[in-house]
């Protein structure tokens, strides 16, 4: 989020939100909504606009044990949504590495989990009641042609007040941790289009990487965390300076072998513990061409072209059906690198993550909404097939712009 808002409202009624998106002066200089403030990217760009801030309208409405769906607010934390499915035995299909997005902002972005069997988060939102520029509240389900609009929407389509998610049953995961060497993963790597939840982290400066899938099992999550859990925490969170990566990758590669398996609640199993604070690029690349473009990525490092010192995390998403998520159509792997931010050296991760970009753009890969990326909206058209259909639906219902930051601006009115 950059820039200082003009105000921040925190409604907590469906009348509130109305109150100041109707309101004159709010719609004269721009509204915009945020979640929990994840996202890299400025997408919302408050400087002299009203946010609107949902932390204050959250909570289950309705989970339906009989279709299987939850309804729920838009400011709710994935974390507590998972919560209240749990305790009543039901989850959600897939989870992201962190649960502390909104449900809606995770929505907005198409943010993905770690399944090569599912979609993004998106894909799994069977209804939305989004409110529009005019006051008007849509709902729109799986039976409207617009749910594949409303799916990725990057906040500027309204103010989504709630979602319907798609559940499964609550259950355990056993989580399996190896060290494996890249090129042997690398070169199996369609294996991973048969896990039902994986993926690995490459240890830039080795030829390591450590590899995790999760599968269902009968067996009661493991009682404690453990010193597997931990063990698995501190090596995610190896983000180095990189003098000093080399050497401290190739003590991590090798602990990560010892990492082991563990039994756990299945949105907790899919958790990762990231290293704040960072700035991230990712790309979707069509699974086709992963194996290529990660040995592109790796030989540039090896060159010296690339100094980067967090593990490189890749993984898995199902072909999926909104207009514009990056899995669209297509089974993608996501490649993403992070980069430390230091005080010493604020503008330090654009260099590198700048050649990240233009490495991943040339395999076909769509850049995370949510994430670092130096494209243009007309380069992204490009990648985009329903672009102008997003546009259309966009323009239709908020035809003065008033959802519309610079950002998106810059992005949509190029
Ligand atoms: C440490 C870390 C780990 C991450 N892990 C993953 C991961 O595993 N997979 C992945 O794909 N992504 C991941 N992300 C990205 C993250 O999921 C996205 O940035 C997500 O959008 C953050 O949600 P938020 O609630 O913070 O939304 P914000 O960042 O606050 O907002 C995101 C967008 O949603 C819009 N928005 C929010 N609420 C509403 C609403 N009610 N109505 C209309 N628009 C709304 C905003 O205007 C904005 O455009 C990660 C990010 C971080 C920082």
């Amino acid at each position: 989020m950059r820039g200082t808002a003009d105000r921040v409202l925190t409604p907590q009624t469906v009348e509130q939100i109305r109150e100041i998106v109707l309101d004159e002066t709010a719609r004269a200089r721009g509204v915009s909504v945020v979640g929990s403030g994840h996202s890299y990217t400025s997408l919302v760009t408050p400087a002299g606009r009203t946010l609107i801030d949902l932390s204050g309208y959250r909570g289950l409405v309705e989970a339906d044990p009989v279709n299987m769906t939850a309804t729920v607010r838009a400011g709710t934390s994935i974390h507590a949504l998972n919560r209240q499915l749990a305790a009543e035995g039901l989850a959600l299909p897939n989870q992201s590495a962190i649960d502390e997005q909104t449900v809606a902002g995770a929505v907005a972005t198409a943010t993905h989990g770690s399944s090569p069997r599912q979609g993004t988060l998106s894909e799994h939102v069977v209804s939305a009641r989004v409110m529009t520029a005019d006051g008007q509240v849509r709902t729109i389900t799986r039976d409207d042609p617009e749910i594949d609009g409303v799916r990725v929407h990057l906040g500027c389509l309204g103010v989504v007040l709630d979602l319907t998610f798609a559940l499964v049953p609550g259950h355990t995961l056993r989580k399996v941790v190896r060290r494996r060497p890249l090129e042997e993963v690398l070169a199996r790597l369609e294996e991973f289009r048969e896990v039902h939840f994986g993926g690995f982290w490459w240890y830039p400066h080795t030829s390591q990487t450590m590899v995790w899938t999760a599968a269902p099992t009968d067996e009661p999550p493991t009682s404690s965390r453990g010193p597997r859990s931990a063990l698995l925490a501190a090596l995610c969170n190896n983000s180095c300076p990189p003098p000093v990566a080399g050497v401290a990758h190739h003590i991590a590669a090798r602990a990560a072998g010892r990492a082991g398996t563990q039994d756990m609640r299945c949105d907790e199993a899919l958790l990762h513990h990231l290293p704040p604070p960072v700035q991230g690029t990712e790309y979707s690349v069509p699974f086709s061409r992963a194996a290529d473009a990660i040995r592109a990525l790796v030989k540039t490092v090896r060159e010296g072209g690339l100094r980067i010192s967090a593990p490189v995390d890749v993984r898995f998403t199902a072909a999926d059906s909104a207009w514009l998520s990056p899995s669209r159509q297509s089974s993608t792997c996501h490649i993403g690198v992070t980069y430390p931010v230091s005080r010493r050296r604020p503008e330090a991760w654009a260099g590198p993550l700048r050649t990240v970009d233009s490495l991943l753009w040339e395999f076909e890969g769509r850049p995370h909404w949510a994430k670092v990326h130096f494209r243009t909206g007309e380069q992204l058209a490009s990648r985009y097939p329903q672009w102008d259909r997003f546009q259309e639906l966009r323009r239709a219902w908020d035809p003065d712009g008033v959802f519309l930051g610079s950002y998106l601006r810059n992005l949509f009115e190029h």
